[in-house]
């Protein structure tokens, strides 16, 4: 009886798009999505009958609880680019971190870049900042905005830069780089590196930071700071700024003192934000904020500072829709965390953070975007809200070694301290959902997802070293195939003879034939290019653990499950690894370095990257039935249902549910 009154409303709102809140009889129809990066079914479930995640249980009760259907492969650029534009990574174009330029086969990131301002010889700004994506394909929240809803879009990621929005605001997170363009650059500061780690800083291969060595004299040091690139000085070369130090050895102290600020620091803790200006010419300046941990302040001294990231009062470039937003979050909060790899699993991994001090950081990262979600949920000034958090991810990639006895980096006394990291990050990420359920009003839709599951990461697999010792890739001026590899450090796809090459592996998990009119130096006719692939699919199949004699893919996919309009970006092969396994983080930079297999002694210890999709579904909850089978696809689609706007035809996903509005 209840449904049947709705009817007619539910056909005005279809026929006027956008439509509520204006009138007293009609409802103002809500949709509230939240994800969390990575959460684990398995886990989830494991947790749910323990009694672990008890608003998560009442949601599942509610409404429902599935796996939801990931991408191919299921990792976060590509899965998070199908809930976005709700199309398969065919047609919005996004198939893994790194993507290769064709022609000269130079790896670029796979998802979008940012170009710094380009400098007049006399310093003042020639051309701004500009950032772009290479997603193809229309944001469902752009769909909703340009039909009058107003929406709410908080840390989704690889939706940057932001969407010219008419109505509503957008923070975005993952992709927004730091002031220096990048992902991420630690600042890692001791007085007792060990040789080897300087030379590592030498030859600047230090990934996602730098090493800067302390040499005191007495008490007191200063270094230099290197914060943004001038651009008109050759790549590599940054603005400096003094950072003078002063230890308090017995106090435990650390006293930072930088353009005209001083601060001090106990060991073991987290400084507040802090403000830089880099002075990069009279007419640009470029504004910035970074936060200390200071890890041992004794008779060694070790200090670490955050990536220098945007102001959000004045970045140079963007990472707010409107451009004030970010400001006005600072206005209602002070400073805050901007850079879009908001936790920094490059430091953890390099020792230039401790598990503790990254915990920490993690939950503090939580609870400011729990608490902007709560606000805006209370400002009640959206019809579509998303938030999305990825420490469940983070910890997880970071944390998996001390919860897998299995794993190479496994102990007995990290798993007492960290073995249930993750489950604690899963029982704040139901914490939110508890608050912002009992928050909803009658007739809101809540949406709880994960973009993939997630695996232990044993075992590292040199894919271009196998197509070597196959015979199907060479190495300039070595000609033996038994023994041909790259040098450390020599990556990106150097040294390949491709007049002697038929295949080559790029990003996490993709194999690309070396094809005669598409590749530069192509030589694979494309007469032949499929019977190749067969062949490669065939062989890799076959590829086993000689530890175990296992298999190492459940399943290795070919470009027939890439449909659309970027399908010709897709790889020719994409595997999809077993559990333990995933391809090395060097051949994934196109390296081939001398062994097939390597035990994986990073912290980096969990994955998914390349994983077969089917064992790597994430999960979704609502507080409405669903129809079952969902994908990633699905949810910008049902969103828009439900609020009564026009769904575009090259959406791919489908409608969840099976009724409109009701006041459940
Ligand atoms: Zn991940």
């Amino acid at each position: 009886m209840y449904k049947k009154c709705w009817l007619p409303l539910l056909l005005l709102c279809i026929l006027l798009p956008g439509c509520g809140g204006s009138s007293q009889n009609v409802v103002r129809t809500r949709v509230v999505i939240l994800g969390f990066d990575g959460m684990d079914p398995i886990l989830v479930e494991r947790m749910m009958a323990a009694g672990e995640l008890p608003n998560l249980s009442r949601l599942h009760q509610q409404g429902g609880y599935q796996h939801l259907g990931s991408t191919i492969p299921p990792q976060s650029p590509t899965a998070w680019s199908s809930f976005a534009t709700c199309t398969q990574p065919g047609n919005h174009g996004i198939f893994d971190f790194l993507r290769r330029n064709v022609r000269s086969y130079t790896p670029t990131p796979g998802f979008g870049m940012t170009h710094p301002p380009e400098l007049a010889p006399d310093g003042s700004v020639k051309t701004p900042a500009r950032s772009l994506t290479f997603r193809q394909g229309e944001t469902f929240w752009s769909v909703a905005d340009k039909q009058g809803i107003r929406c709410k879009l908080l840390h989704i990621p690889f939706s940057y830069p932001p969407d010219a929005l008419e109505h509503g605001e957008m923070l975005c997170g993952e992709g927004v780089p730091d002031i220096r363009g990048f992902t991420t650059t630690f600042y890692s500061l001791s007085d007792a590196f060990t040789p080897e780690q300087l030379e590592a800083q030498e030859k600047k291969r230090v990934a996602g930071g730098m090493r800067i060595p302390l040499r005191f004299d007495g008490d007191e040091v200063t270094v230099k700071i290197p914060g943004s690139p001038d651009p008109r000085l050759r790549t590599g070369v940054y603005v400096e700024t003094p950072l003078r130090i002063t230890v308090d050895r017995n106090g435990r102290t650390l006293s930072l003192e930088f353009q005209e600020r001083q601060l001090t620091i106990v060991e073991k803790t987290w400084s507040p934000w802090v403000e830089w200006t880099f002075a990069v010419s009279p007419q640009f300046s470029v504004r910035a904020i970074s936060s200390f941990y200071a890890l041992e302040v004794g008779e060694r001294v070790r200090l670490y500072m955050t990536s220098l990231q945007f102001h959000p009062k004045e970045p140079y470039i963007p990472f707010s829709c409107p451009e004030t937003y970010s400001g006005e979050l600072a206005d209602r909060y002070g400073l805050y965390k901007t850079i879009g790899w908001s936790h920094d699993t490059h430091a953890l991994r390099q020792d230039a953070l401790t598990e503790d001090a990254f915990l920490e950081d993690a939950e503090k990262t939580d609870a400011w975007l729990e608490k902007l979600t709560l606000d805006e949920l209370d400002r009640n000034e959206f019809r579509l809200l998303i938030a999305v958090w990825t420490s469940t991810d983070r910890i997880a990639h970071m944390f998996w070694r001390f919860r897998d006895p299995k794993h190479p980096l496994y102990t007995e006394d990290g798993a007492k301290k960290y073995g249930r990291s993750l489950e604690d990050s899963y029982r704040r990420a139901d914490g939110t959902v508890g608050k912002i359920m009992d928050r909803l009003k009658p007739g809101d839709l809540l949406m709880v997802l994960s973009d993939h599951g997630f695996h232990s990461f044993r075992k590292g697999f040199n894919l271009n070293t196998w197509l070597i010792r196959n015979g199907y890739l060479a190495l300039r001026g070595q000609t033996d195939p038994a023994t041909a590899h790259t040098e450390e450090g020599q990556e990106l796809l150097q040294g390949i003879d491709w007049s002697r090459s038929r295949a080559y592996g790029l990003g996490l998990g993709g194999v690309y034939l070396n094809l005669k009119g598409r590749e530069g130096q192509g030589i694979v006719e494309p007469s032949q290019a499929q019977a190749l692939i067969a062949e490669l699919r065939e062989r890799l199949l076959e590829v086993r653990d000689p530890d175990t004699a296992e298999k190492i893919f459940s399943a290795v996919y070919n470009r027939d499950e890439y449909q659309g309009r970027a399908a010709g970006e897709a790889p020719d092969l994409q595997l999809g690894y077993d559990e333990g396994y995933q391809t090395t983080k060097s051949s994934a930079k196109g390296a081939a370095p001398a062994e097939l297999f390597e035990p994986n002694l990073d912290k980096w210890s969990g994955d998914h990257a390349s994983s077969e999709v089917a064992a790597t579904a994430g999960v979704l909850f609502a507080n409405r039935p669903l129809a079952s089978n969902a994908t990633l696809m699905d949810l910008g689609v049902t969103a828009l249902h439900y609020l009564g706007a026009t769904v575009p035809k090259e959406y791919e996903g489908k409608n969840l549910l099976a009724s409109g509005p009701s006041a459940k």
